[in-house]
């Protein structure tokens, strides 16, 4: 073992010893395991110094690239000025729910709070306080965070497709017993589940595009479904825009789609790597979680002047004409040439992605629910990308995950991942 690999290997075996599996987060485990000590623009550095183009991009937050310039002098200033003080409005805060509010369809009033789960958590409770039912609705293959309302069939077995399928010991049977699982867009489902329990169902919540399983995209006719049909049945609908939320546009996805739903949630990429989070929506409802209001929202860390500068340098950056033109060319380019790859070499594969997410499923369309997706080849999926990190480039090898691209990468690097991934998809 060289000098440098044993430097990863004691920091694996140090984080080890003290957290469990040696990481603070489920999904940070995988193999191999790496230890990465920089990040900086589109790369990222493992211990030993060896450079690898991020596509994993920490699940989807440096969307202008890692450690932007601009971003952390903002941050910096800021901090020379203020940290948490802890009573009162704030300027910073003030500005940046302001300008949310002009980008984001559905937003007439924003909260802040520290991640993307406790956005869900406060719209599902808010959901409930005033229809004052109990049941809300999810999808298969949607993730939206920890919490026990929604942690269920996210990625589970074919044999466990149609049930909750909790996937933690702990949860409350309660929280599981009121959310109904039902399948991406399938419009017929969820007309007959309100049907049935139409008085119960407080909210349904979706993530717009399914991107914890991928790039699964929504059939316009079944949001605008769920949209009439929350409308008729008097639920709220949750559009949860954590990873699709300035990723797909500074008025997230649902600007695309033109669908305006009662609530939303963003985080991840609103300030480029720094903890924020948002739950956005119609003002009679928001207005419910002022203080006094019957629903309590409340957090000693909500919109730290950190995040909330670091998102106002963000969305700032985000608003000059050319910087989605830059990362969604560059996904559009990603996605051509890994198609004309798959064409050449008669792959069985699909590249999917929107904007600037890709990923090649190593099976045949279509790809409309998670069932489909079923017929991934996993093995294939996580072998690929293992030979990818072997040779610089970095897609988490994970089965289903997806990749993202940044404000930061280069014509240069597309090249140089379509180079290495068409040696590699030869040789699978
Ligand atoms: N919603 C979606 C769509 C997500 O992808 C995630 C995180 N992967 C969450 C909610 C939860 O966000 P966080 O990890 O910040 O709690």
């Amino acid at each position: 073992m060289s000098s440098t690999a044993a430097r990863s290997q004691a920091i694996i075996e140090l984080a080890q010893r003290s957290i469990p599996g040696g990481v603070s987060s489920a999904n940070r485990l995988v193999e191999p395991n790496l230890v990465f000590t920089c990040a900086q623009g589109a790369y990222i550095f493992d211990a030993e110094g060896k450079r690898y183009i991020d596509y994993h991009a920490a699940f989807g937050p440096p969307l202008l690239g890692h450690c932007n310039q601009e971003v952390n002098q903002r941050v910096i200033e800021t901090l020379s000025q203020i940290d948490v003080v802890g009573v009162g409005s704030n300027e910073l805060e003030a500005q940046l729910a302001a300008k949310l509010c002009q980008h984001i369809p559905c937003a007439e009033k924003v909260l802040f709070c520290n991640s993307g789960s406790e956005a869900t958590y406060a719209a599902l409770r808010l959901a409930r306080a005033v229809t004052g039912r109990r049941k809300i609705i999810k999808f298969q293959g949607c993730y939206h965070g920890w919490h026990d309302a929604i942690l269920m069939n996210v990625i589970s077995p074919a044999e466990k497709l149609g049930q909750k399928d909790p996937l933690s010991a702990g949860m409350l049977p309660e929280a599981v017993e009121n959310t109904l699982v039902l399948p991406f867009n399938d419009l017929e489902a969820v007309r007959q589940t309100l049907e049935q329990q139409g008085q119960e169902i407080a909210a349904i919540i979706l993530e717009l595009i399914p991107h914890n399983i991928g790039c699964v995209l929504p059939q316009p006719a079944f949001v605008k479904g769920l949209r009439d049909l929350t409308r008729q049945y008097g639920s709220v609908l949750i559009f949860d825009e954590v990873v699709t939320g300035f990723r797909h546009g500074l008025g997230g996805y649902q600007k695309v789609l033109g669908i305006t739903p009662d609530l939303t949630t963003m985080a991840k990429a609103i300030a480029n790597g720094y903890p924020l989070a948002m739950l956005a929506g119609r003002a009679d409802l928001l207005d419910h979680c002022k203080p006094g209001g019957d629903v309590f929202f409340a957090g000693t860390f909500n919109a730290h002047p950190v995040g909330v500068a670091a998102a106002l340098a963000t969305l700032e950056i985000l608003e000059r004409s050319e910087s989605y033109a830059h990362i969604f060319g560059l996904g559009a380019r990603m996605r051509q040439g890994l198609c004309d790859i798959i064409q050449k070499y008669s792959l069985k594969a699909t590249v999917a992605g929107f904007g600037s997410i890709f990923l090649v499923y190593f099976m045949e369309p279509p790809i409309e629910s998670y069932a489909d997706l079923l017929r991934n080849d996993a093995t294939k999926f996580v072998a690929y990308r293992r030979k990818m990190i072997a040779r610089g480039i970095y897609e988490l090898p994970v089965n289903l995950k997806r990749n993202h691209i940044s404000l930061a990468h280069t014509s240069a690097d597309i090249a140089e991942t379509l180079e290495v991934a068409e040696a590699v998809l030869r040789e699978l």
